[in-house]
């Protein structure tokens, strides 16, 4: 929660954006929750709405395993209802930093609290490489983790680094609703509905949310969008000190692998094999087992610092299939840029709120519509006629033929792309 986020920013940037209802996030932050409690309206339906904004009340908590879950709430009284039946077993749901409380249950022991209480409850980020569900070493399907509970569960939350096609290679997550949702918990307005979800519903209530997210009586999410997983900031593996990220690149010369030919740059560690594919399964597989210490860490200071898995990387190790299987329920899931980086990028501007940059964002949708119409349905030939380069980009993710530089460590990912 923060100072520069409030309802009216929060409002002003879905209409921009095109979204309709809001996670309010941290709504078990106690000064956040009394903010929303006094601003936001009932609309009888176990949601809320704040101009022609909805509002689910929703927020993350770490469990003793120090996994990350979404937990959604069908109202205020729910919510300190479970405030008060976790309070026992945390340090922090009532302070400052009570946005993501920490409580120290067990996967199951929690997801029987929320749901009992009329909640619903998923894994957060799933593939991250901390604080995840699916991180290194920890679980490979819902029934490791939630064990008895884990019946009730019927979602996750793929992450800005997984999409649809990463996900699809498990099996175990065949039954499982994906949600593409922002993850936003910055200060910042920008971060909502990077990623986003379209439902299929009769109306905006909490019960025909949870009726999607069950895939019951025809409802369902229609749509994912989300970040290409390769603009995400855990999608590659890296060294767990100093965070470089780990590529693989061809080199001419067949020395068999042995991973001797690397070179060192501020963010990358690229080794260089005559086979790289082949050299970096054989890679992962090294990490997967703790094997692997990041050789410019062991240059600089003499330490053996271990590489992590990326999600990219912790999916290829736990897959079930080298390609992705969606079963039939599963919706469309389209890989985007949002249009505030496009605009970053071609001007070659690093700062999200520079000025320049925010006239650009603005400029574009009083002109052509919110920001989803352009990035997903507007003809390309309209949005060149507005900007050139920016309906370039749009193209070119469009068709997949954008170039991307995979994001790791917490540093996001990037693209290149050449309009002509
Ligand atoms: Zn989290
Ligand atoms: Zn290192």
């Amino acid at each position: 929660m923060s100072k520069s986020l409030n309802l009216d920013t929060m409002v002003n940037t879905c209409e921009r954006k095109g979204l309709q209802v809001l996670g309010t996030g941290d709504i078990m932050q106690p000064d956040w929750l009394k903010y929303m409690e006094e601003n936001l309206e009932k609309n009888g339906k176990g949601m809320y709405t704040y101009k022609d904004i909805y509002f689910v009340l929703q927020s993350e908590l770490e469990d003793e395993e120090n996994i990350h879950h979404i937990v959604f709430f069908p109202d205020f009284s729910v919510v300190r209802e479970v405030q008060k039946k976790l309070d026992p077993y945390s340090s922090n749901i009532r302070g400052e930093w009570g946005g993501r409380p920490r409580v120290n249950l067990s996967p199951p022991q929690l997801a029987d609290i929320i749901i009992e209480n009329g909640g619903l409850i998923g894994p957060a980020h799933a593939f991250t490489p901390f604080k995840a569900i699916f991180r290194q070493n920890r679980y490979k399907s819902l029934e490791e983790c939630y064990q008895d509970a884990s019946h009730k569960i019927h979602f996750l939350e793929l992450g800005l680094s997984a999409n649809t096609d990463l996900a699809d290679r498990l099996k175990a997550l065949n039954e499982v609703t994906f949600l593409s949702n922002s993850d936003a918990h910055s200060q910042k307005s920008y971060s909502l509905g990077r990623e986003f979800n379209q439902f299929y519903i009769e109306e905006p209530s909490f019960e025909e949310i949870q009726l999607a997210l069950e895939r019951k009586d025809g409802r369902k999410i229609s749509l994912n969008v989300g970040l290409h997983p390769k603009l995400g900031k855990y999608y590659n593996m890296f060294c767990n000190k100093c965070r470089r990220r780990i590529l693989f690149k061809k080199s001419k010369n067949d020395l068999g692998i042995n991973f001797s030919k690397y070179s060192v740059t501020d963010n990358f560690i690229i080794f260089y094999e005559s086979n790289p594919d082949i050299a970096r399964n054989t890679y992962i597989q090294q990490v997967a087992t703790k094997k692997m210490v990041c050789p410019a860490c062991k240059e600089k200071t003499g330490k053996n610092i271990k590489i992590k898995l990326g999600v990219s990387e912790r999916i290829d190790s736990i897959s079930s299939y080298k390609e992705p299987k969606h079963p039939t329920h599963r919706p469309p899931y389209i890989n985007a840029i949002p249009l505030i980086d496009i605009i970053r990028s071609i001007k070659g501007i690093k700062s999200k709120n520079s000025k320049t940059v925010v006239k650009a964002y603005n400029g574009i949708v009083d002109n052509l519509g919110t920001e989803y119409e352009i990035l997903l349905d507007l003809p390309v030939e309209t949005i060149k006629r507005c900007n050139k380069e920016i309906g370039g980009v749009i193209e070119g993710f469009r068709n997949d033929a954008i170039e991307y530089i995979p994001g790791g460590g917490g540093t996001y990912g990037n693209f290149k792309f050449d309009a002509e």
